[in-house]
């Protein structure tokens, strides 16, 4: 592998600063040198020159919430019942999809099935198929008749469930432990309802006790935990029995973001807006009229959660990009989706949004500080955007702006240019 210089490249480097002029190194997998200025770099024979010609060089994005097993339809049956090996298929295609947009990392949220995220993380890493860096999760974790529980009482088989139903410590350490078992990075559980499949998003399920069962067994086990948790209570679970990532949090009153706060270092927040915002406006087709969203409650949620979100904003709480993307209406790619909704409805500023995507994506990662950065000794995974995603972050939604792609020095898409010489819109 060559060493790749990016010359006449506009830095962004996910330190909050300015984006500038200058040059980046790449050596193996890693960035070696970040110069600013126009000048000439210090160039090793056999380096492979990229003229940027000023586009926008940043790090590649990390999507905290990715559900790589939700096959772009309009329901949860519908991904429940895609057979084994259609799903696993499915999940190779969605995991290039990502980095084709410029998702290198990516945090799986829950797999439809038992192991499907495991094959697909592991599949990624020994080069069998093309995909982001990715932490495989545990089905959604849930009791009976709550969210994830799709059996039906005549056909109770697991198999016909979407989440692993459990009851009880004991049945949580076992369920647990049966995950740890397939090679999960996390643990997934509902610790709220959600409105569409029947159980309010503002009801809680679970007892303390099996809660606290499951983060003790996780953390034996050296696993993360994540959870789905829109009700108040859920989120004060989160931060009193330890859960790192709490997607959603819709409804966090004044007690909930004071403990958020508190221990704002020890949690990532992924609200997920996309999944509400399309749903109330933009799934009519599928029969979810704005008459039929409003009854179920999610107008009144997405206020909430818009609120919630600035509050957690202002207190300095992370709040990252991704959630729940592989609906008809929220299909997977288009997920930069949510930073135009950071911008717009929580009051973030462009660069604020950019941060969300890249710089906590390390620790999101559980890779600390050398993922998510322009800078030397961190791992290269760099975008190349035509445009300036601080004027218009919606740039980041469009392909043919993601001029190039790449993820641990080697590049997925190359940028569109054949040499130096030869080259147009790149010509020096
Ligand atoms: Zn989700």
């Amino acid at each position: 592998m060559s060493d790749i210089l990016f010359t006449n490249a506009r830095v962004f480097d996910a330190s909050g600063a300015q984006p500038f002029d200058g040059e980046v190194l790449i050596q193996g997998n890693r960035i070696t040198q970040v110069r600013r200025g126009k000048g000439e770099a210090t160039r090793s024979a056999g380096v492979r020159v990229i003229n940027a010609a000023g586009a926008f060089l940043m790090p590649g994005m990390t999507e905290a919430h990715t559900h790589f097993a939700w096959n772009d339809q309009p329901s949860l049956a519908a991904i429940q019942m895609m057979p084994p090996e259609e799903h696993a298929l499915w999940c190779v295609r969605v995991a290039k999809r990502y980095l084709d947009m410029g998702w290198t990392s990516c945090v799986g949220a829950a797999a439809a099935k038992p192991r499907l995220d495991v094959v697909i993380r592991n599949a990624i890493n020994d080069g069998t198929i093309v995909g982001p860096r990715y932490l495989a999760a545990s089905q959604e974790i849930t009791v009976p008749g709550g969210l994830g529980d799709t059996t039906q009482p005549h056909l109770p088989q697991p198999e016909f469930a979407f989440g692993a139903i459990v009851s009880g410590p004991h049945e949580m350490r076992r369920c647990v432990r049966m995950f740890a078992k397939y090679g999960v990075d996390t643990l997934k559980i509902n610790l709220s309802g959600e409105s569409i499949t029947g159980m309010s998003s503002e009801a809680s399920q679970f007892t303390e006790e099996e809660i606290t069962v499951c983060v003790q067994e996780a953390k034996a086990w050296g696993k993360r935990v994540a959870a789905h948790a829109r009700s108040t209570w859920s989120i004060k679970q989160c931060v009193k029995q330890g859960i790192e990532v709490i997607y959603h949090a819709s409804f966090a009153d004044e007690e909930a973001l004071d403990l958020l706060e508190q221990h704002k270092l020890e949690h990532f927040i992924a609200p997920g807006l996309a999944w509400l915002i399309n749903t109330c406006f933009n799934a009519d087709q599928y029969g979810l009229t704005r008459e039929v969203t409003q009854k179920m409650g999610y107008h009144r949620e997405l206020e909430c959660a818009i609120e919630s979100m600035k509050a957690m904003r202002k207190r300095g709480i992370r709040i990252l990009p991704g959630g729940d993307y592989g609906f008809a209406w929220t299909p997977h790619g288009t997920n930069a989706k949510d930073l135009e909704y950071f911008v717009k409805h929580v009051g973030m500023s462009p660069m604020e949004a950019l941060l969300s995507a890249t710089a906590w994506g390390g620790p999101m990662m559980k890779m600390g500080k050398q993922l998510g950065y322009i800078r030397e000794g961190c791992l290269a995974d760099i975008l190349l955007i035509d445009g300036d995603p601080l004027a218009d972050v919606t740039v980041l939604q469009d392909k043919n702006r993601i001029l190039a792609v790449m993820k641990d020095g080697k590049f997925h898409r190359a940028p569109p240019v054949r040499a130096a010489r030869t080259a147009t819109r790149w010509a020096a």
